[in-house]
């Protein structure tokens, strides 16, 4: 069902590409409850990552499902109309996913990608980012890496 008119979708797709989205918030929310601190969006690395949490030298991703066409996922519906034009799209997407990450990798970061359908059991998800995170209270070496 593609009912959307193009302005319709398009107001969608801008509203879903940008920054600060409501899964991204909520995962950031959740977070902070629980005393992990981050840094947003920091545009000096590849990809202008969510969350960074530059300690532990890793880094979480909140990926759309539709944005990022995650595979195999409801809220990831390819459009109806204009499936070409969507799929180059999403190729794209996910092949700059791959090379941001990549790029991270190079760099000494780790990086975790949580989905938005994630979101809908979240103490499952934050277990899972938490266990990537490791525990807040931990006294993270500052260790004067050189
Ligand atoms: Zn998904």
């Amino acid at each position: 069902m593609d009912t959307l008119t193009k302005a319709q979708r398009s107001e969608r797709m801008a509203r879903i590409r940008s920054k600060n989205t409501a899964p991204e918030l909520a995962v950031r929310q959740a977070l902070f409850k629980l005393g992990y601190r981050y840094q947003l969006h920091r545009k000096d690395l590849p990809g202008k990552p969510d969350l960074v949490f530059p300690s532990r030298k890793k880094i979480v991703f909140v990926h759309g499902c539709f944005w990022h066409a995650h595979n195999s996922c409801s809220v990831a519906n390819m459009p109806k109309s204009r499936t070409e034009f969507w799929q180059a799209k999403f190729q794209r997407n996910v092949e700059r996913d791959k090379l941001n990450k990549r790029a991270l990798r190079r760099m000494g970061w780790s990086t975790l990608t949580v989905w938005e359908c994630e979101i809908k059991r979240p103490d499952r998800l934050l277990r899972r980012v938490t266990g990537y995170l490791g525990p807040t209270g931990a006294k993270v070496k500052k260790g004067r890496s050189s």
